[in-house]
């Protein structure tokens, strides 16, 4: 009777000791992702920022904290503000990406990787420095701007902010400082 069972053991065993493995060797070797991968940590173009907070409105976890005054290069027309603070907390987000969805302007997008360990919850919190300095490979989910180029950020370049959203969008411009002529005459044309 036990003879049987461990002969039927060793049967499986065997059937799938010759079998191609699906797993891999992590760290030394990894699996292809999906160009859709919803991963961390953001990609967050300041440029393309006007601190609309609509990210913010729309996380159900209420994990994007946004701060900002009336300074922005563009508040005179209303369409921007500077930005002081933009943190994520990607140690409670869920990667339902309702905030890249509910951007506007093409300013967020979700991330790429997935390697994240940290020691303490606090550090899981991705600052704006942090957004700022970090590589700019976004995932092409929710973006049919970057499917359309089929976009990978495994093996492609990072995409510049010029380059990232769906329409060229005048406001996201960089300024050029005005000259007290030109500042004169656009006073002259308002009065
Ligand atoms: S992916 Fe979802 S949970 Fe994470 S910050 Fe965005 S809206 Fe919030
Ligand atoms: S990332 Fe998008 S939705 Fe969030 S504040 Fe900036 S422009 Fe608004």
């Amino acid at each position: 009777m036990y003879g049987l069972g461990i002969l039927k053991g060793l049967t499986v065993t065997m059937r799938n000791f010759f079998r191609k493995p699906f797993t891999v060797q992590y760290p030394e070797e990894r699996v292809a992702q999906h160009p859709r991968f919803r991963g961390e940590e953001f990609t967050w173009y300041e440029e393309r920022c006007t601190g609309c907070a609509s990210c913010a409105k729309y996380c159900p976890l209420g994990i994007i904290k946004i701060v900002t005054h009336p300074g922005g290069e563009h508040v005179s027309e209303g369409q921007e503000y500077a930005i002081d603070v933009f943190d994520i907390d990607i140690g409670r987000c869920m990667f339902c990406g309702l905030c890249v969805e509910a951007c506007p302007y093409d300013a967020l997008f979700m991330g790429s990787g997935f390697e994240e360990g940290q020691y303490s919850r606090k550090d899981l919190v991705i600052t704006k420095d942090r957004l700022i300095k970090a590589d700019k490979k976004p995932s092409t989910w929710f973006r049919p701007q970057l499917e359309s180029q089929q976009y990978n950020s495994q093996s492609e370049s990072p995409v510049d902010w010029e380059n990232a959203g769906r329409e060229p969008w005048p406001y996201h411009m960089p300024v050029r400082p005005q000259s007290a002529e030109e500042s004169l005459e656009q006073g002259e044309e308002t009065k």
